[in-house]
């Protein structure tokens, strides 16, 4: 006998989807980690000298977690997209 189970994955990848990296530019203290750390997630703007978040369609999780698991003030949060 069979048994068939239907996964929910693509309800994660949709939630993922939706889930964004962002920064208290406020708290940060421009130590550069995070773009050490995921230098494809996160980037110095030239003109204001602050770092940002690249807009990608998708963050991996893996990978923002580890930045925000080095970032010294904590400064590193998911946000919900518009
Ligand atoms: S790791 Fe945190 S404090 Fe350091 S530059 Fe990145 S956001 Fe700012």
């Amino acid at each position: 006998m069979s048994l068939f189970i239907q996964t929910s994955s693509h309800i994660c990848e949709s939630q993922e989807l939706h889930m964004i990296p962002v920064i208290d530019i406020g708290v940060c203290n421009d130590c550069g980690s995070c773009i050490e750390i995921c230098p494809t997630i996160f980037k110095r703007n030239n003109e204001t000298g602050l770092i940002e978040v690249i807009d990608l369609p998708k963050y991996p999780e893996d990978h923002v977690q580890e930045a925000m698991s080095v970032c010294p003030t904590d400064c590193i949060a998911w946000e919900k997209a518009q």
